[in-house]
């Protein structure tokens, strides 16, 4: 029987072609495998989608080779097709948001020559000893092979500076041996290991844990959202729910954000398990990628961790999936198509394998407690910390309040803050301070006609960095030398002000204010270089530093015994962004930041400094009252047809040209209208929330709906012409109604 096939090729056509398997290739061909195939009068590149073996009723050419290992399994492929239809993005699209880019390069295996003695042991020590005097130069390569019993690189050996010559020789003579041989980029390198073992668990994570073993024993698909509190050891359980699933045979993917996705997070893995781990990462080079997927797909590691695309890890018979940090919006790609929630997909991929999957989050998101409302996943509490701990005490400090008192108008630092931080440096404690903003001053505002110095390519204003002198945009990068002098608008001198305090500034006021404090900083200016990241993170729990300043990085799932004070010193003015999510956000940060004191022996105090100390958001974080919090907000959205009761898409349009993407936005929405029913709700044509970002203008349809099926096919059919320079992109699902 003849075998046909569809190819998706890497470049250009929508839709897979169809190819007929030669009898040659009978015997080779897989789906999922590379295949080179001809196309008009050229070969290009592609991807075995299916077998078929029925021909279709027309003539279809021959496939010429094909080319590689299968690189991706079938429930991958399964999970493509299913995000093609409900991202509304064609197929190869999906398929490169899936494979590493490098993979689709069919790159080679990177190779290095090995050099191995022939002579072994005491024959080697003989034979080296006679040949010193008349050949030194063989002697001095044949001393470092005598401590390379395995063999050493080629490349390794010349660093020793040894003669190139007399390894050629003694190679030629036989007395060497060189073979070209696969060397593994990929990052398991081996760290020494001390493997600890499984804790005593809890009550309540006990019960959390039988849940789930019960679940990966039964092998049927089940989603669990686990809620507990920081430090309440959903990690333990985690790694137990991993041993069960190894036990019985399964692949496990595991997410977490990738700020948080440090050495000492991955590390508490590693020691855990004597099977290897595979650790995907923005950080890894196309060649490691390469390896690693190549790696994961034989079968070789049965556990992966990884960022937002890990979800994507051609694991094979995968039965547990964790998504740490589930309410995170990093597992959300909101830039290119398809606009994919690792989250949700990680339940599809899931469903798709029968596997269990686990949530977690200490401040879960609405939607998924609406899931569980809606009785699609089971929820599992964990309201004690694992160990016995002081809790922190949360206080909010009234800013209206400090301010009147201070009398000096707008303070940064509260009294409060000051003298609790004081007491922490006195005793040697340490202190963490969160704010949302990096830089000096967010802004720089002319006091006689209210410009503000802005970006000349976003809508957006310029941030002023001090220690670099410099007027940065956040959104492109744009720089412009500072201080200004004179308003670019009104020409006035000396009338520019600066607003809005940055990490940098609190940072040189506690200097200011206590000169022999030692403070470290970490945002996304101090963490530009490769490394930099887990440098600042070692030097503050090694005690290099009082204070730890910084933005959303420092909230993230660190454990620092000596941190006694948390404080939020200005998150409430994201409360202003018109954007349904800024309440939830806000109580999740707010809520990590607390967690972050008090983790050891020592009482933890956690203070927030707000102008809106009676808002509904505050008073649930100082209260801890998570349920109370669900219920206002949930009021909220479901008054205002917001997610978790209504599903967001947004279609933007960006192009240079403002009033061709104007234009563009204009006649879709009009398209739109005519056909989607009722049960959707369009909405105009509008400038996004960041209106214009790199000189590109960009203009939004925003739609709500209970499902998004009807919308995505539509959006995945359209017939409105799109011209070359406007860009169309389709987020169903989006996470944001302002950006
Ligand atoms: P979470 O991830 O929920 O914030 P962790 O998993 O980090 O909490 O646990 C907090 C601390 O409690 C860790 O130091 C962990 O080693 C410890 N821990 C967790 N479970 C147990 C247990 N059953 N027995 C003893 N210590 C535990
Ligand atoms: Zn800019």
């Amino acid at each position: 029987m003849t075998l046909f096939v569809t190819v998706l090729l890497d470049k250009g056509l929508k839709k897979p072609l169809t190819y007929k398997v030669p009898d040659s290739m009978q015997s080779l061909v897989k789906a999922g495998k590379r295949a080179l195939v001809p196309i008009q009068k050229r070969s290009a590149k592609g991807t075995i989608l299916e077998l078929l073996k029925k021909a279709p009723k027309y003539p279809v050419k021959e496939v010429l080779e094909i080319t590689s290992d299968e690189i991706i399994n079938e429930d991958l492929k399964k999970l493509a097709q299913w995000m093609a239809n409900y991202y509304a993005t064609p197929l190869p699209f999906v398929m490169k948001t899936i494979l590493p880019g490098s993979l689709r390069k069919d790159m080679k295996k990177k190779t290095q020559y090995m050099i191995h003695t022939v002579l072994r042991g005491e024959k080697l020590i003989a034979y080296t000893a006679s040949i010193r005097e008349k050949y030194p130069k063989r002697a001095a390569v044949l001393d470092i092979l005598l401590k390379h019993k395995k063999g050493i690189f080629l490349s390794k050996l010349l660093e020793e500076k040894v003669s190139v010559s007399a390894i050629n020789t003694m190679v030629k003579d036989k007395i060497l041996k060189k073979d070209l041989v696969e060397v593994d980029r990929s990052v398991l390198a081996d760290v020494p290991f001390f493997k600890t073992s499984a804790k005593v668990l809890g009550t309540e994570q006990q019960i959390a844990f039988d849940a789930i073993e019960a679940s990966l024993e039964e092998g049927a698909f089940k989603t669990f959202l686990l809620h507990g509190i920081t430090g309440s050891g959903k990690t333990e359980v985690y790694l137990q729910a991993i041993e069960k699933a190894l036990s019985l045979g399964k692949g496990v993917v595991m997410l977490i954000p990738e700020i948080a996705l440090t050495e000492q997070t991955v590390e508490r893995f590693k020691h855990r398990f004597e099977e290897k781990i595979a650790v995907l990462n923005y950080r890894l080079s196309d060649g490691e990628k390469t390896d690693a997927w190549n790696n994961i797909a034989k079968g070789k590691i049965p556990i992966v961790i990884g960022a937002r695309s890990a979800i994507f890890s051609p694991i094979s018979n995968l039965g547990l999936i964790i998504v740490d940090e589930e309410h995170e919006l990093s597992y959300k790609q909101i830039d290119e198509m398809p606009c994919y929630n690792a989250r949700d997909i990680a339940v599809v991929r899931g469903s798709f394998t029968k596997a269990t999957v686990i949530l977690g989050s200490a401040t879960p998101s609405l939607e998924s407690i609406y899931n569980v409302m809606e009785k699609k996943y089971e929820y599992l509490q964990m309201n004690s910390k694992a160990v016995a701990k002081n809790p922190p005490t949360i206080k909010l400090i009234n800013m209206e309040e400090e301010r009147e008192e201070g009398g000096k108008g707008f303070t940064m630092l509260s009294q409060t803050l000051l003298s609790e931080i004081k007491k922490r440096i006195d005793v040697g404690e340490q202190v963490i301070l969160f704010l949302n903003r990096r830089g000096y001053f967010s802004c720089q505002v002319c006091t006689a006609c209210n410009e503000t110095i802005s970006c000349p390519s976003c809508d957006s204003s310029l941030t002023y960095h001090r220690g670099e002198k410099v007027l940065a945009c956040h959104l492109c990068g744009y720089e412009k030398k500072a201080p200004i002098t004179k308003c670019p608008k009104c020409g006035e001198m000396e009338t520019l002000k600066y607003r809005g305090p940055g990490t940098e500034q609190v940072e040189r006021s506690l200097h200011a204010i206590f000169p022999e404090i030692r403070t470290l900083r970490m945002d996304r200016d101090t963490t530009k270089h490769k490394g930099s990241h887990e440098t600042i993170l070692k030097q503050f729990r090694a005690g290099k530093a009082d204070v730890l300043i910084g933005t959303q990085m420092i909230a993230k799932g660190l454990d620092f015994p000596l941190v006694t004070l948390s404080a939020v010193i200005g998150a409430d003015s994201s409360l202003h962004i018109p954007d349904y999510r800024s309440t939830e956000s806000l109580y999740q940060v707010m809520t990590q930041v607390i967690g972050r004191s008090g983790r050891a022996e020592l009482p933890g105090l956690a203070l927030i400094q707000t102008y809106y100390p009676n808002h509904p958001v505050m008073q649930a974080v100082v209260k801890e009252d998570f349920k109370n919090f669900i219920k206002t907000e949930l009021a909220d959205r479901k008054l205002c047809n917001y997610p978790p009761y209504f599903k967001i898409s947004k279609c933007i349009f960006t192009s240079t040209d403002k009033v061709a993407a104007e234009k563009t936005a204009e006649n879709f929405y009009l398209y739109l209208q005519k056909f989607l029913g009722k049960e959707v709700q369009i909405y105009k044509p509008m400038p996004c929330g960041y209106a214009k970002i790199k000189d590109k203008f960009r203009f939004q349809i925003m739609l709500k709906s209970k499902s998004t099926n009807k919308i995505a096919h539509l959006l995945a059919h359209h017939t409105i012409k799109i011209p070359n320079k406007v860009r169309l992109l389709i987020d169903i699902g989006a996470t944001s109604t302002f950006s």
